[in-house]
């Protein structure tokens, strides 16, 4: 059993004690962790705590700061393991792909650190007497809000930018991983000075008093209900927000296309992580000419995957983060089917513990379905047949959200249309999961506002200072 404390102005253990936040293990229902939940009084305090060395940090020498970030990458290495069986206890993915995550953690905060010092402003062209210049400065308070579906990777993000420029930072992870938020805080603790990172611990309540508070960034990766919610408390004390927020990705198979493989992709854009990643396949445009093949290649690799818990290394497709969860996937799989879906595979809720759902594929949907429109965020593929390409296309850029979309085909002018027509952050042909290290995207409509990743992100966390500078008296110095 974890037993979270929180960091609050340099302290560890402020603020209420361990207990009011328990979390279960989604393959067992047993107890894992007991996390406080912080007040937000407690928050406030956090906040002018934070507020109190904001300046020191800012001066740090920016490659100090980027020596203690590579610091920070060490201890996390060093916790590596500890972090994954953390991520996987708490939220039940498979022990491999946490492990990938805090992989993918490390090698982020070490691309910061890298990056960081090399990036500068710009010199102006003025007045040969003169001196003007463009500098990015840190913003300061940094509010950093994360979800529990990737905690280690989508953390050290945010948290590893917004310190490396220059920030403080409070972090609020998600309720549903807080032992995971508080063993990669201690880590980063123990490389910066005291007071720089905090970590509060809590829910919805907590979140929000820390959104609403006096800070000068909100980052929040999360759901586009929260993300509204975030950037309407932002707006009152006139905090920068950051989203990134869900999705409801398409896939297109065009008629072309090998529909076994197509399976492929498909079953690996849907159901890895059980679905619960936010440019997940949440729904599929098959070609009337491939359907039938591509969806009885799906329904086997389905069936194949091995349904089990997270710890366990033949384990394919873990749980679902809790049966709270679960009861919205399956209520909107269940909607699917009053509305004329048709479950090829899975789609039944399994007797014994824990928040197992089978991976499940549904022929007969309707783009107009909630289950095609909403994001589901488990391991549900709803197929739509359609009769062209550019009905594809058409039904796939008509979503409230924006995150990503994958094109399956052998038509360059297809894939050509595709990224050019598609209003999504990301575009990715022949590959669901493909894309070169280093790029960042802007997601659109409800997936959020600014560069959530990449190098970019680093700008996202700085306020640029023109400077002009002239000799008193139009003189010389
Ligand atoms: P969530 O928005 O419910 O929770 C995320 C965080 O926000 C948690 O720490 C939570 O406590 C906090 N929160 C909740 N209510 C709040 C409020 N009113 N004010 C401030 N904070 C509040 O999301 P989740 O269920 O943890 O994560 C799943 C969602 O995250 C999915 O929609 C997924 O697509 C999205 N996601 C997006 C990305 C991306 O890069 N676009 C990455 C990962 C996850």
């Amino acid at each position: 059993m974890y037993t979270v404390a929180q960091l609050i102005g340099g302290v560890w253990g402020a603020g209420e004690e361990a207990g009011d936040l328990v979390v279960h293990d989604p393959a067992t229902g047993a107890a894992v962790t007991a996390a406080p939940v912080a007040t937000p009084d407690e928050v406030g305090k956090a906040v002018a705590a934070a507020r109190g060395v904001a300046a020191e940090w800012a001066a740090t020498p920016p490659a100090e700061r980027a020596a203690a970030l590579h610091q920070a990458a060490d201890a996390v290495s060093a916790a590596a393991d500890e972090l994954a069986e953390a991520t996987t206890a708490e939220m039940g993915k498979p022990l491999a792909d946490a492990r990938g995550g805090v992989e993918a953690g490390i090698a982020t905060l070490r691309q910061y650190a890298e990056l960081a010092p090399a990036r500068g402003g710009r010199t102006l062209h003025g007045a040969p007497e003169a001196l003007d210049f463009m500098t990015p400065q840190p913003r300061g308070v940094v509010a950093v809000i994360t979800p529990w579906n990737d905690p280690v990777a989508v953390s050290c993000g945010l948290l590893g930018a917004a310190l490396v420029t220059g920030n403080v930072v409070l972090h609020k992870p998600s309720e549903r991983t807080p032992a995971t938020g508080w063993l990669l805080a201690r880590a980063f603790d123990s490389a910066l000075p005291a007071g720089v990172l905090s970590l509060l611990t809590g829910g919805a309540e907590t979140g929000a008093a820390l959104a609403g508070a006096e800070v000068d960034v909100v980052a929040h990766v999360g759901s586009t209900v929260t993300g509204r919610a975030v950037a309407v408390a932002a707006a009152r004390s006139g905090a920068k927000v950051l989203l990134e927020n869900g999705g409801s990705d398409p896939l297109i198979v065009d008629a072309d296309v090998d529909p076994v493989w197509a399976a492929g992709q498909a079953a690996i854009g849907a159901f890895a992580n059980a679905g619960q990643i936010c440019v997940a396949v949440e729904r599929v445009y098959a070609h009337r000419d491939v359907a039938e093949d591509f969806v009885a290649a799906l329904v086997e690799r389905a069936a194949a995957l091995r349904v089990g818990p997270g710890g366990d290394p033949a384990t394919d497709l873990g749980p679902l983060v809790d049966r709270r969860h679960r009861d919205q996937v399956h209520g909107q799989v269940t909607a699917a089917v009053a509305d004329g879906a048709r479950i090829r595979v899975g789609g039944t809720l399994p007797e014994g513990p824990g928040a197992f759902y089978p991976a499940t594929v549904l022929d007969n949907c309707r783009h107009d379905m909630a289950l095609v429109r909403e994001e589901t965020f488990g391991p549900v593929a709803p197929v739509v047949v359609v009769d062209s390409f550019s009905e594809a296309l058409r039904c796939a850029a008509d979503s409230p959200y924006g995150l990503a979309a994958t094109v399956l085909t052998g038509s360059m002018s297809h894939a050509q249309r595709a990224w050019r027509e598609l209003p999504v952050g990301t575009v990715k042909v022949n590959a669901v999961f493909g894309g070169a290290p280093a790029g960042a995207a802007h997601p659109r409509r409800g997936s959020g506002q600014g560069f959530g990743y990449g190098p970019e992100l680093l700008d996202e966390f700085t306020a640029v200072k023109a400077v002009h500078i002239e000799a008193p008296g139009g003189g010389h110095w």
